[in-house]
């Protein structure tokens, strides 16, 4: 009998390692594949040794206890007490220290694609900060926010013609951003001429469910609703894309009291490139997705009698990270991304604020500051060395977070030519959301232990350190 349960067990062991070693083969995880294949070699001999040694057989049922033993203390729940759990709000500092707003133009992408030296703006801006205008003039001088674009790969021009294209989407879109129902009919071809007709009366219930099914039949892959807490608005414009630079430096409108919040998903293939071209292709892809699905979905609020907002790469109003942890979709990360659920950070934020009443959701525990705290992968392969490695978050401007370096972080970008992405490829949220990694996520959002002992984990299997992946044929450059 002992035999036979034995054999079972070690049995069910090996298919496992095999199932990892097929599954990491699949992710192009070398180290972790080796790992895997080891495992099942050991566990073959070990399931040998069982049928033909009796002698181990008594210490070898004690081992398996044990190991049983421990695996049940992963069942242990975490204490409801995370920080995520009470939303963004969460991430405010304990102690007094007072919440800044943020001023969208102290961005750094609005000082450098929107300041064109000697301009009205340039000045008033840098005789505001003139510590910034030193820097921020070099970074101009080699060419902006993205330097030569695809330079680590030698500008190779399908790649780079892939992510300017990509980008332009947000562009033609950005103008049509803000929505109220009067706009929204005199722009539409099949508007009815006349009075606007009334908002649509529904009820939040009924109305939530269709918002959200329509967002993911455009093609959001996540979406949630929140309350719209005004803190996390830009107190002023700083982002010019149309010219209308009447505009900087004013202050941003009270939000709406809504947001639909939606999450694009990354290709994880294209992202493992970083931070070469293919990655920033994925980026561009995704912002052109969500410039797209918002600007639909501001456009129906605006039919069914709303105001709306869209937030998207061309037209923010909003920080998107704080809207998404209030919406439910993730928690914040060491390297400022969102971790949301089932991608980690290899996603991009998109929002459509609006008026019409909806019911939103919960914040969400996935386990990811206990895990950040413990892992430091992004921190070990940042090219800049831009995102701290202190265990614990510390305040600045009120806020509770580890703070990057986004200024170094810029530089790296101007250097290669793309938006990096290497903290988004390298962190263990991101891998692909199946199998193995879907039951890790599951044990992270219910196991305290789990929490504790993954991340070192994830270290030995996958190694510390980035090292970017082949990319498929059709996007291979020289
Ligand atoms: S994008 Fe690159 S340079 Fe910037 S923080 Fe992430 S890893 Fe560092
Ligand atoms: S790589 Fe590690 S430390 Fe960085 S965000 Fe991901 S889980 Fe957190």
């Amino acid at each position: 009998m002992l035999t036979w349960l034995l054999s079972l067990f070690n049995l069910v062991v090996l298919i496992m390692a095999l199932l990892f070693a097929h599954e990491s083969r699949r992710e192009g995880e070398v180290r972790a594949q080796k790992i895997g294949l080891a495992g099942a070699g050991f566990h073959f001999l070990l399931g040998l040794a069982i049928l033909f040694l009796p002698g181990i057989r008594t210490p070898l049922a004690w081992l398996f206890g044990i190991m049983l033993a421990f695996s049940a203390l992963l069942l242990i729940p975490p204490r409801k007490t995370a920080r995520s759990l009470k939303g963004a709000a969460g991430y405010l500092a304990a102690d007094d220290s007072p919440f800044v707003p943020f001023d969208e133009r102290d961005i750094s992408f609005a000082r450098n694609r929107c300041l064109i030296p000697g301009s009205a703006q340039y000045e008033a801006y840098y005789r505001m900060h003139p510590e910034r205008k030193e820097r921020d003039d070099q970074r101009r001088e080699k060419g902006g926010p993205l330097g030569r674009p695809g330079s680590i790969d030698g500008g190779y021009r399908p790649n780079v013609s892939m992510l300017v294209s990509s980008f332009e989407l947000p562009n033609m879109l950005g103008s049509k951003a803000r929505v109220d129902p009067d706009s929204a009919g005199a722009q539409s071809t099949y508007a009815a001429r006349g009075e606007t007709p009334p908002p649509f009366s529904m009820e939040p219930e009924k109305a939530t469910p269709i918002v959200k099914a329509w967002a993911r039949h455009l093609g959001a892959d996540l979406v949630g609703i929140c309350k719209v807490d005004p803190r996390w608005a830009y107190s002023h414009k700083g982002e010019i894309h149309y010219g209308e630079w009447e505009e900087w430096g004013r202050e941003i409108p009270e939000p709406l009291p809504y947001a639909v919040v939606v999450a694009t998903a990354m290709d994880s293939e294209m992202v493992a490139t970083a931070p070469h071209t293919p990655a920033v292709v994925e980026s561009g892809y995704n912002y052109a997705r969500g410039a797209y699905i918002t600007t639909i979905l501001s456009q129906w609020f605006g039919r069914m009698g709303y105001r709306a907002v869209a937030e998207h790469n061309r037209h923010y109003d909003m920080l998107m990270v704080p809207l998404a942890v209030d919406a439910g979709l993730g928690e914040l990360g060491r390297q400022g991304y969102l971790i949301a659920d089932k991608f980690g950070p290899r996603v991009r934020l998109f929002a459509v604020q609006t008026d019409m009443p909806l019911v939103p959701d919960m914040p969400v525990d996935l386990g990811a500051e206990k895990f950040c705290e413990r892992c430091l992968k992004c921190a070990e392969s940042c090219p800049s060395r831009s995102i701290p490695r202190e265990r614990r978050k510390t305040v600045e401007r009120g806020l509770l977070r580890w703070k990057l370096n986004d200024d170094d972080c810029f530089d790296y970008w101007g250097k290669v030519g793309t938006d990096c992405c290497v903290c988004m490829a390298v962190c263990p949220f991101s891998r692909p959301y199946r199998s193995i990694h879907k039951l890790v996520r599951y044990l992270l959002r219910r196991s305290a232990l789990a929490r504790i002992l993954f991340p070192h984990l994830d270290n030995l299997i996958y190694g510390r350190k980035w090292k970017p992946r082949k990319p498929t044929e059709w996007m291979a450059y020289p």
